[in-house]
């Protein structure tokens, strides 16, 4: 066992809390989603006693201590990134105490119900109803796009309460059970080959009145709290919302094969290594202003809209790099081999057609520019159709 433990390997300097961290790893080498959860290392940002308050600073210790161990966190991409924020900001004491907890460990996976066939982009648009019943809600409508719905076992639900309100102000947000009669998931394959995400029906869905989340017509603004904290959590450094390869994987998989010639390919692994380059400065400027405590500005914003392109053309650069292999699904011929082309890995030929994904979901490419746009340069407010 190490007697002192070493400088992070990016420099900054050492955390008080690192040398105890290491030790309850080394206690714990193979964590469950609970214990992890319980120690405050899944989301160590979120208050005690379900994270550690930690500042990005910590944050960063926890993340380079965890990677040291070998250990990753629980998988529950909307429960931990967005249902989880939402419910620590404006659940109940019973709500947070209900949930949270599994969420964190990834006992229960949750998914989202926002979006609906008349209602993307203008989400305030939904039709998805909830009448109260007595001590139950009732919902009736239909969602679409639902990722995980399939695994889930409880969705963050928007519907409509207020249906004489403006329709900014007649939505709630719910805790939806998945398992809930009247609930019907049907699979939506994309062209991928994957099924993530579905079509949700509910039909006289009955939710018990305290699954309401915050106060009845309040839902407009607890989404754009879910949503805020999406966008946030889709903006890492992988070119797939932050998962997958990066520009700096492309360019090391081309040298390491050989490079290239073709003059135009030259350039445009040139231009896609700047545009990482720039991302990964902004996302610095973003942690060191949250470091300084202020609030980070335009950047995330444009970090976002600047992100889903990059991604695009990361993995359209890996197209036209690999030529015809690219087709292929990444269990063609081995690498090295006369017909096998520099990308033998599934992961571009998957990244490749999930890539047009990544300007839609999450908030639109146009839509990004139009917040850019009226929050940030003052310019006129979209209008309304
Ligand atoms: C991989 C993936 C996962 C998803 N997972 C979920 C999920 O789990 N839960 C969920 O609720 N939803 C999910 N979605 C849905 C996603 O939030 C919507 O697709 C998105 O909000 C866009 O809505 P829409 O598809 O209805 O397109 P629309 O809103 O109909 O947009 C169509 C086109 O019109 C453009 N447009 C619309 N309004 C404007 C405007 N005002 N100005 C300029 N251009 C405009 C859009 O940019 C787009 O190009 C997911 C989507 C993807 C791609």
């Amino acid at each position: 066992m190490d007697s002192a433990p070493p400088p992070p390997a990016d420099g900054t300097d050492d955390h008080p809390l690192r040398a105890e961290l290491r030790t309850w790893l080394e206690e714990h080498p193979t964590p469950s989603g609970r214990q992890l959860a319980g120690r405050g290392l899944v989301a160590p940002h979120w208050p005690p006693p379900w994270g550690l308050g930690a500042d990005p600073t910590l944050q960063l210790v926890v993340d380079e201590e965890l990677r040291r161990a070998g250990v990753r966190r629980p998988e529950n991409t909307i429960g931990i990134g967005w249902a989880g924020p939402t419910l620590l900001h404006a659940g109940t004491e019973e709500q947070k105490e209900r949930y949270l907890v599994p969420l964190l460990a990834a006992e229960e996976i949750w998914c989202q119900l926002f979006s609906e066939p008349g209602a993307g982009s203008d989400l305030a648009s939904l039709t998805t109803r909830a009448e109260l019943d007595g001590d139950e809600w009732v919902v009736q409508g239909q969602k679409v796009w639902t990722s995980y719905a399939h695994r889930a076992q409880f969705g963050i639900l928007l519907a409509r309460t207020e249906p004489d309100a403006p329709k900014h102000q007649g939505i709630s947000y719910f805790v939806c059970p998945m398992d809930a009669p009247g609930i019907t998931v049907r699979p939506l394959v994309d062209m991928t080959g994957t099924h993530t995400f579905n079509e949700v029906f509910l039909d006289e869905v009955r939710l018990p009145r305290e699954n309401l989340v915050g106060e009845r017509g309040q839902g407009w603004s607890l989404g754009k709290v879910t949503l805020g904290n999406e966008r946030v959590s889709l903006s890492g450094a992988g070119a797939l919302w932050g998962m997958g390869p990066t520009a700096d994987d492309l360019v090391a998989t081309v040298r390491d094969t050989g490079g290239t010639s073709d003059p135009i390919l030259r350039q445009r692994l040139a231009r896609v290594w700047g545009e990482g380059e720039i991302l990964r400065l902004l996302r610095m400027r973003m942690v060191a202003a949250a470091v300084a405590g202020v609030p980070p500005g335009a950047e995330a914003s444009v970090r976002k809209a600047l992100a889903d392109d990059h991604g695009q053309h990361i993995m359209d650069l890996a197209r036209d790099l690999a030529g015809a292999s690219a087709m292929l699904d990444g269990t063609g011929p081995a690498p090295g081999t006369p017909d096998a082309g520099p990308w033998p890995d599934a992961m571009w030929s998957y990244g490749f057609l999930f890539a047009p994904a990544l300007t839609i979901g999450g908030g639109t490419s146009e839509v990004q520019r139009n917040i850019i746009a009226e929050r940030t340069l003052g310019l006129p407010h979209d209008p309304e159709v």
